[in-house]
């Protein structure tokens, strides 16, 4: 008799249903695998044959036929193994003899088998589950190593079990598997201890007050930063405790964020996902590992780095045509990427922070060594950076040692509460306020505002896209001085950080 078996694959972020059916019929012992399988599925047939026989199960004789329903969509991924062989199992001899195996054997079934019939964690366990949920799924079966993922989805019964002698164990009889606990979580609890590290970590970043200033400001308000400046002056690790500096996701964006990592197969761990992701992708990565694709349609790290930080070191050695892509996330907050008939569409609202040389050898500016290079060697060297891109910057900051060429250069003021070393609750509220004044509409601006604008558009050539941005930097900087309203001096540090340390003031 046919039997049918529910499991699911992730598509891009997403979950996919799928039916596994089988049927065993007399005739020449056989094994068809039907409904459109790729590579890795096809593949299942061997895990799956060798995964019965050590599990005690004898392979019954006959022709064994396997078809993944929907046919007409590509399957790929090891997660039907579980599904196939048990719909095996009950296809030859019936798996519904206890009261209540009926309807266990209406559960979705998610794992990948060993040829030694272990559960093996699969890609995606929580944006299938996710997708089945939403189905109507009420109960699912899922690797012991994912359990605590799989119980992510909301109204979801989830057992799990470390292989496949336990599942049929299961189904046969409702006693569910016992597997040993999972190891101490690891993790810390969450937001608040991260960030604390971090302050600390900032204020411990001695000598680079603006760079530190501009760390605050730009994880105050998520605000894109470009570090330059010679190896070795701590860029990276400024970049490194902007994620952290900033509020935790709430659950709803958490839920997003691990879903997405999920579906990407990096580790999840042992349940939500609590920080802000930091991504920092090699020079050589490719548009496809950037912004997503290949023949899955898999996320990218722009898509990975949802919901926090995508670090890009060594901006000027990325290929031009692969920072190009960046601009349609950077401004909509999703990419959406295409290969052949398919096309699909991730979630990639990110915070972007790169940093660069100065030049090819690496050491204009420095206080240690030469640069090499010539001075058109130089421009070229960030002229490679594009117009469009470098606009998406809201602040810039020169990193050199102090007693380098930079060491005169003017440090920007401070005022008030304005605190190059916050603690977690200064930076708290001042996101607070932002927060209020967007709810309300906007800041309260100070007198002869527009004029100021208006002067330094002038002066500086600023693009539209521009001035909204300065205007958004001198709201975070205001909300971090305490202040009630957007003055003057707030759009100057502003402006400062927008060009860097080469600005002269804007007054007339
Ligand atoms: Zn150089």
């Amino acid at each position: 008799m046919p039997v049918r078996i529910s499991t699911g694959a992730v598509a891009g972020i997403a979950g996919q249903s799928v039916s596994v059916e089988v049927v065993i019929n007399r005739g020449l012992p056989g094994f068809h695998l039907v409904g459109l399988p790729g590579a890795e599925v096809r593949e299942s047939r061997e895990r799956v044959l060798a995964a019965l026989r050590h599990s005690g199960v004898r392979v019954p004789p006959g022709r064994i036929t396997v078809n993944l329903a929907p046919a007409g969509v590509r399957k790929s991924g090891a997660s039907f193994d579980l599904a196939i062989a048990l719909g095996i199992v009950a296809a030859a001899e019936g798996l519904a003899v206890e009261p209540g195996a009926a309807a266990r054997l209406r559960a979705l079934f998610v794992g990948e088998l060993s040829l030694f019939g272990e559960l093996r964690p699969v890609r995606g366990v929580l944006p299938v589950l996710l997708d089945a949920a939403a189905r109507g799924s009420r109960l699912a079966v899922v690797p012991c190593t994912q359990a605590e993922e799989a119980r992510l989805a909301p109204g979801l019964q989830v057992v799990a079990a470390a292989d496949l002698r336990q599942v049929l164990d299961w189904c046969r009889t409702g006693v569910e598997p016992v597997v040993s606990p999972a190891p101490p979580r690891r993790r810390s609890a969450g937001g608040p201890p991260a960030t604390t590290e971090a302050c600390a970590a900032l204020a411990a970043l001695t000598g680079h007050e603006l760079a530190r200033k501009a760390a605050v400001v730009a994880a105050t308000g998520r605000h894109n930063l470009l570090l330059v400046g010679p190896p070795g002056t701590g860029k990276t690790r400024l970049a490194r405790l902007l994620a952290d500096l900033q509020s935790p996701p709430d659950r709803r964006d958490a839920l997003t964020i691990t879903r997405i990592h999920s579906a990407a197969g990096v580790p999840v761990g042992d349940g939500l996902i609590d920080r802000r992701p930091f991504r920092a992708p090699h020079h050589t990565v490719t548009r496809a590992g950037l912004v997503g694709g290949g023949a899955a349609l898999r996320p990218g790290e722009v898509t990975l780095a949802h919901g926090g930080l995508l670090f890009l070191d060594e901006l000027a050695e990325f290929h031009p045509s692969v920072l190009d892509v960046l601009r349609q996330p950077l401004q909509d907050g999703h990419v959406t990427v295409a290969r052949g008939a398919g096309q699909r569409t991730f979630p990639a609202r990110f915070q972007l922070v790169a940093a660069t040389n100065p030049c090819r050898c690496g050491y204009h500016g420095s206080s240690t060594r030469s640069c090499r290079c010539q001075p058109q060697e130089r421009a070229r060297y960030l002229g490679r950076l594009s117009g469009p891109l470098l606009d998406r910057f809201d602040l810039f900051v020169e990193m050199a040692s102090w007693r380098g060429a930079f060491a005169d250069a003017p440090v920007a003021p401070t005022q008030g509460g304005w605190r190059v070393a916050p603690t977690p609750a200064d930076l708290e509220a001042a996101r607070g306020r932002l927060e209020e004044w967007r709810v309300g509409g906007g800041p309260p601006h100070s007198a002869g505002h527009d004029g100021f604008l208006d002067r330094a558009r002038a002066m500086f050539d600023l693009s539209l896209r521009a001035v909204h941005r300065c205007r958004d930097v001198a709201a975070t900087v205001a909300a971090l001085d305490g202040s009630r309203a957007v003055d003057e001096v707030h759009l100057r540090e502003a402006l400062e950080f927008r060009h860097g340390l080469a600005v002269a003031q804007p007054d007339p």
